[in-house]
């Protein structure tokens, strides 16, 4: 059927056959997407089991970030205990990689699963995830007590 627009009958059939097959996409914001459980988003502080956090401000984050999207203020006191004024975290920045995440040796940071974050204010994208907050100090394990201590046998 030389002369006949094919690329017509083409798009109809394409047409015909997406009819029935299941929707592609979901009514935001009536609908929300089903996160993948590995999924990436944006970096936040790990609660522990009793709600607190397991931040020992070592910094080695800091230096894990390739875009530099992290920054601790820190106050070391007399006795070496360390303060967390501030624990930046620039959002607008954050390539989501997990590089922080892998790099915190204390599980103390995790890539949380909230994926809306955009801003109309870009200032807005800089968070404070610890203000003001004491570092966490890992107890120390009790010494192995010694049943002989004290013996004065000769
Ligand atoms: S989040 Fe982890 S790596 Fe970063 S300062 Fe705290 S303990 Fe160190
Ligand atoms: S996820 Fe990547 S880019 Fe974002 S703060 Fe961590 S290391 Fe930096």
């Amino acid at each position: 059927m030389r002369g006949l627009p094919t690329g017509i009958f083409k798009s109809l059939r394409i047409a015909f056959k997406n009819l029935f097959r299941p929707n592609m996409v979901i009514q935001y914001p009536k609908q929300r997407a089903i996160i993948p459980e590995r999924a990436r988003w944006a970096v936040e502080i790990k609660p522990a089991q009793d709600g607190s956090h397991r931040c020992q401000a070592c910094r080695i984050c800091e230096g894990a970030c390739p875009h530099h999207c992290i920054k601790l203020d820190i106050t070391t006191a007399e006795d070496r205990s360390k303060h967390i004024d501030h624990w930046w975290f620039d959002r607008g920045s954050c390539m989501m990689c997990g590089l922080c995440v892998e790099a915190c040796p204390f599980d103390a940071i995790r890539m949380g699963h909230d994926y809306e974050l955009a801003h109309a204010d870009p200032a807005l994208l800089v968070l404070d995830l610890l203000p003001d907050t004491p570092a966490y100090v890992r107890p120390k394990p009790a010494r192995p007590v010694d049943p002989n201590a004290g013996d004065t046998d000769a």
